[in-house]
């Protein structure tokens, strides 16, 4: 077990157990680039092209809707930990296979140990699937608090989910009630 994050950073850096995610991609997109511990670690799915290009998870539209949600419970890029369920672009942005799941599997327990969290917000179905070990969809599961090995897991909708629904109100109120709760998790 690596004994920081950065250690497992480089330990991933030229990672090449997904072939067809290798071929496609242009970085591995490890997380956060400060590399600190915190109180909340975020998982979202897959990178994207703006992630892969940048080497930063969230970047796009939905990051800048993330940073918006994490300001209003007073939080910044620095306060939490990004990551990804896998960290290599999907080719064409399809969803992660089981295989690369799993592949990627050893990497997100350890980052978790690493970054040591309070709470874990796991946001879409892939990331909230994985550490519930549940088949359950997000829709069912998100809002609610799950307790796991030492820390707290509130499973969100992807930020995507607005942009896919023209930033509807009703889950607007969704996002923002559930990261009250992160607020009071804290
Ligand atoms: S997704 Fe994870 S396991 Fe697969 S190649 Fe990338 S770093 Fe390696």
């Amino acid at each position: 077990m690596p004994t920081s994050l950065k250690i497992l950073k480089k330990k991933y850096s030229n990672c090449k157990q997904c072939p067809e995610l290798v071929k496609n991609r242009s970085s591995v997109v490890f997380g956060s680039k400060h590399m600190n511990a915190c109180k909340v670690l975020i998982i979202g799915e897959a990178p994207g092209k703006k992630e892969d290009e940048s080497e930063i998870p969230f970047v796009g539209r939905s990051g800048e809707i993330l940073n918006g949600f994490l300001k209003e419970i007073g939080l910044t890029r620095e306060d939490v930990f990004i990551t990804n369920t896998i960290l290599c672009r999907p080719p064409g942005n399809r969803n992660p296979k089981v295989l690369e799941l799993k592949n990627c599997k050893t990497r997100l327990n350890e980052c978790i140990k690493l970054v040591n969290p309070e709470v874990v917000i796991t946001l879409g179905n892939f990331s909230t699937q994985y550490l519930l070990e549940t088949k359950e969809g997000i829709t069912k599961l998100r809002g609610k608090i799950y307790e796991k090995e030492g820390y707290k897991i509130l499973p969100m909708l992807h930020p995507a989910n607005l942009l896919y629904n023209g930033m509807s109100e009703k889950l607007i109120k969704q996002f923002r009630s559930d990261f009250k709760k992160v607020k009071k998790l804290i």
